[in-house]
C-alpha cells in the first residue's frame, strides 16, 4: 500500500491547534501521509501562558523540540501555594526544576501557547505535513469501498484512510460522530487571563518576581489565581478564576479590569499590586464535555482527540498536556500499521489507551477545584493544618493539591505516551483475532 515516497496510510486531520499538530507530527514520524485542514486563516495569536508538564515536555523532547522549546520557556524553580488574604505560605516545593527532571526525566516548563504552536506548526512542515489554513470541516461522507471523506464548507472533499478529529471545544467533529447538535457545557466558572511583559513593569519587587520563573496559587473562598513566568521571565502570566457571570452563549469577551480588581481587591497585596500593571485582559468562560460513550465511528476510521472529546478545568494545566499526548499515542500506534485492514484494530487500541486517563485527568481537576476554592469555614481550616503538616517535609499523604500530591503527580507526570503504546502493542498485536473484530 505504500505510495512512492514509501509513505504508507492518507491521514487527515481537523484542526491544526495544539492536538491536531501534535498528532501530524506523531503520524508523519510514523511515516504516514499527514494533511491537516483548519479553518481559521492564519494561526492566530490565540491564547496566553500554558504550563507544560512533563508528560508532555516528554513527547516534546523525543520529536526533537527540546533546544527550541527552551529558548522560549521558562523552567519554574518553585510552585508554592498561598492563602489568598495574606499571600501566607500553605505548600511549597523548593528546587521543583530539579525535582521534576530527576523524578520523571522531562523537566516542568511554562511558554506562551502561541510559542508552542509555531514550534509545532514548523516541526509538521520540515516532516512534509501539508497544513491547509482557511478550510473549514463541515461534514464526513464515505463513497464504499474507499474511506472517509472530509466535506468543507466550501464544498471540496478530501479522501483519506483515517479522519482525526482536533477541532477544539467546539468541535463540529464529535457532533458529525454523535450525528446531533452538541453543544458544551459551563463549569460555572470563569477565568481572567493576562500576560504582562518584564519591559513595562518599573515596580522593583513585582521584576523580581517575574524574571524568577516560579509558579504561585492563591486560593481562596470560590475563586484561585496562577502566576508564573513565560518567555525565560520576560513575560508574566496570570490567571483569575472565579464564578462565571458571563451571559449563556458568551464564551470569551474583553474583561473590564476595574471589576476584575475589585473581585480580589482583598487578596494578597503582591497579586494586587500585578493587577494594577493590567491595562487589558481577556476574559473566558470555562466549559466542559460530558464523557462520550466513544471517540469514535463504528468503521473505527474516524476519531477524536483532544479538546473535542475532553475539554477539562484548567486546574491541573492538562488540557494541552493530554491533548499531546493523544498525538504521541496516536502516532505511535499507527506506526505499527502498514495495511489500511490494521487501521480499526489501532484506533480502538488508542481508544482504550487515552479515553479513560483523560476522563479521569478531567474528573480530577473538579477535585481539584473544591480543594482549592474551598471558604473560609472549618473545612479550609483543616485543609490548611493538612497543608502545613507536610511543610518543609517531603509529602507523605493524599495532598489537597494534586500538584505536588504523591499520589496524583507520579501518575499525571509520569505517563510516557510512547512507552503506553508500544506496550499495549505488544500485549495486543495485530493478529487474525483483533484484526478482524468490528
Ligand atoms: C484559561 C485556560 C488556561 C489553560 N491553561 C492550560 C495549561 O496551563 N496547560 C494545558 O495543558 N492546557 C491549558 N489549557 C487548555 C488548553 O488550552 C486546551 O486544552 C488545548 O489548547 C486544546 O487543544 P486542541 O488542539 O484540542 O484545541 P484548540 O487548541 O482549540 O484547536 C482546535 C483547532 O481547530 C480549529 N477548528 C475549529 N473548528 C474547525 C473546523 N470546523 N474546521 C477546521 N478547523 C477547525 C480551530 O481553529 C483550532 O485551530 C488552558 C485553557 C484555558 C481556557
Amino acid at each position: 500500500m505504500d505510495d512512492a515516497s514509501g509513505q504508507k496510510l492518507n491521514i487527515v486531520i481537523v484542526g491544526a491547534g495544539l492536538a491536531g499538530l501534535a498528532a501530524s507530527i506523531s503520524c508523519a514520524l510514523a511515516n504516514h501521509k499527514v494533511h491537516v485542514l483548519e479553518s481559521a486563516k492564519e494561526l492566530a495569536e490565540v491564547g496566553a501562558g500554558l504550563q507544560i508538564t512533563p508528560n508532555a515536555s516528554r513527547l516534546l523532547r523525543d520529536w526533537g523540540l527540546g533546544h527550541e522549546i527552551d529558548k522560549v520557556a521558562a523552567e519554574p524553580t518553585l510552585l508554592a501555594v498561598h492563602r489568598y488574604s495574606d499571600g501566607k505560605i500553605l505548600a511549597e516545593e523548593k528546587e521543583f526544576d530539579e525535582q521534576m527532571r530527576r523524578k520523571y526525566g522531562a523537566p516542568f516548563i511554562d511558554m506562551h501557547r502561541v510559542d508552542l504552536q509555531r514550534i509545532l506548526y514548523h516541526k509538521a512542515l520540515s516532516l512534509g505535513v501539508t497544513v491547509e489554513l482557511g478550510c473549514r470541516f463541515s461534514s464526513i461522507g464515505r463513497t464504499p469501498p474507499a474511506g472517509p471523506e472530509v466535506i468543507l464548507e466550501s464544498g471540496r472533499t478530501i479522501q483519506g484512510d483515517l479522519v482525526v478529529g482536533a477541532d477544539g471545544l467546539w468541535s463540529r467533529c464529535r457532533e458529525c460522530l454523535l450525528s446531533r447538535t452538541d453543544e458544551p457545557l459551563p463549569t460555572g466558572d470563569l477565568a481572567y487571563r493576562i500576560v504582562l511583559e518584564l519591559d513595562k513593569i518599573t515596580d522593583p519587587e513585582l521584576r523580581q518576581w517575574m524574571a524568577n520563573p516560579q509558579v504561585h496559587f492563591w486560593i481562596g473562598p470560590h475563586a484561585h489565581a496562577v502566576a508564573y513566568s513565560l518567555r525565560a521571565g520576560a513575560m508574566y502570566n496570570i490567571v483569575l478564576l472565579c464564578p462565571d457571570d458571563l451571559p449563556t452563549g458568551l464564551s470569551r469577551t474583553k474583561g473590564s479590569i476595574s471589576e476584575m480588581k475589585r473581585l480580589f481587591s482583598d487578596w494578597d497585596p503582591i497579586l494586587t499590586r500585578f493587577l494594577d500593571q493590567v491595562d487589558q485582559v481577556d476574559k473566558w468562560k470555562l466549559m466542559h464535555r460530558e464523557e462520550l460513550e466513544s471517540w469514535t465511528n463504528p468503521e473505527k476510521d474516524f476519531v477524536l482527540i483532544g479538546d473535542s472529546c475532553h475539554p477539562m478545568l484548567p486546574y491541573l494545566a492538562q488540557g494541552a498536556n493530554s491533548s499531546i499526548e493523544d498525538g504521541g499515542v496516536l502516532g505511535r500506534v499507527l506506526s505499527h500499521v502498514t495495511s489500511k485492514q490494521q487501521i480499526p484494530w489501532a484506533i480502538r487500541l488508542f481508544e482504550s489507551l487515552r479515553k479513560s486517563r483523560s476522563e479521569m485527568i478531567a474528573r480530577e481537576t473538579f477535585h481539584q477545584r473544591d480543594a482549592f476554592h474551598m471558604p473560609d469555614g472549618e473545612a479550609q481550616r483543616e485543609r490548611d493544618i493538612l497543608f502545613a503538616s507536610q511543610l518543609g517535609k517531603e509529602i507523605s499523604i493524599k495532598f489537597p493539591s494534586r500538584w505536588t500530591c504523591p499520589e496524583v503527580q507520579p501518575w499525571l507526570y509520569g505517563y510516557d505516551a510512547r512507552r503506553e503504546a508500544d506496550e499495549a502493542v505488544k500485549s495486543q498485536p495485530c493478529d487474525a483475532r483483533t484484526c478482524q473484530r468490528s
